[in-house]
């Protein structure tokens, strides 16, 4: 049984998706939650998942933070609620992320910069946020969400492909860093996983994606959930700089 007690989480975009099952994990694991959303429209999502978490267990404080993680004064204040309300940060998930799907032909320079800025830019900005306090604290975790898809390419998402694999460079790279004070910097690289990311995709390019992975069905959020719940584990102390594939066999 993992047992995350005593431990302060901050996961970006848990609003719902991917990153609501990965704070509910964590908060059934006993860790301090904070859930973080951008837009004003997602307020009573990010209650919802903050109530649920509150009705499943009394171990865990929860607080909601709204930011947008591509602004690092935003951030910042993420990280700053974190450490004012629970006074460590020992988990960070950098989990928030968009698409702006097109063709590169028709892509604008917007479609581009936003989802670079958000993916890549949120990462680096939350990261830089909360890496010195898990340095004074020599401890800490933080798993960023890449996908597939930043491994492999997919036409019409350059913009997003080029994030996740920028994502894994950085991985690599703050991995190297803070490996001396016992950090560790993992990526998750998720296939296609039943999201409302997902369910905006037309349904020939879905049916196409899900022919491909051999386990023959979308992933659930609460399956990408359990992988970041094992990252943030003891029992992963000696795993970093690492890409764990959550495909159903699509990425192998
Ligand atoms: P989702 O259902 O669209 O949820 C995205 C979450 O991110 C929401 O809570 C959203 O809240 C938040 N968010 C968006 N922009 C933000 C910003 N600038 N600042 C803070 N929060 C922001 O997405 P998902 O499918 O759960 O995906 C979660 C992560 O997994 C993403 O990084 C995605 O790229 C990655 N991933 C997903 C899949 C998949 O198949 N679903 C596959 C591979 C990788 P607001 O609406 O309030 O902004």
């Amino acid at each position: 049984m993992i047992d995350l007690t005593g431990k302060a989480a901050v996961v970006t975009g848990s609003s719902r998706g991917i990153g609501a099952a990965v704070a509910r994990r964590l908060a059934e694991a006993g860790a301090d939650l904070v859930i973080n959303h951008s837009r004003k429209e997602s307020r009573d999502e990010a209650e919802a998942v903050a109530e649920s978490i509150s009705a499943q267990t009394e171990r865990s404080r929860v607080i909601i933070s709204q930011a947008d993680v591509s602004q690092a004064e935003e951030a910042q204040n993420l990280i700053r609620s974190c450490l004012h309300e629970f006074e460590s940060i020992d988990i960070l998930v950098n989990n928030a992320g968009i698409t702006r799907d097109r063709l590169l032909i028709r892509m604008k320079e917007e479609d581009w910069h936003e989802t670079l800025r958000v993916n890549l830019g949120g990462t680096f900005n939350c990261s830089k946020a909360a890496v010195r306090t898990m340095m004074k604290q020599r401890s800490g975790r933080i798993i960023n969400l890449s996908s597939i898809i930043g491994l492999i390419g997919n036409a019409g998402q350059a913009n997003y492909a080029a994030s996740k694999s920028g994502i894994v460079g950085f991985t690599k790279s703050l991995a190297r860093e803070v490996a001396g004070r016992n950090i560790t910097v993992n990526a998750v690289a998720p296939g296609f996983i039943a999201t409302e990311m997902t369910a905006e995709m037309p349904e020939k390019i879905k049916e196409e994606m899900l022919s491909r992975v051999p386990l023959k069905r979308a992933g659930e959020a609460e399956e990408v959930a359990d992988a970041i719940l094992f990252l943030a584990s003891e029992g992963a102390a000696y795993i970093t700089g690492e890409v764990l594939k959550v495909t159903g066999g699509l990425g192998m």
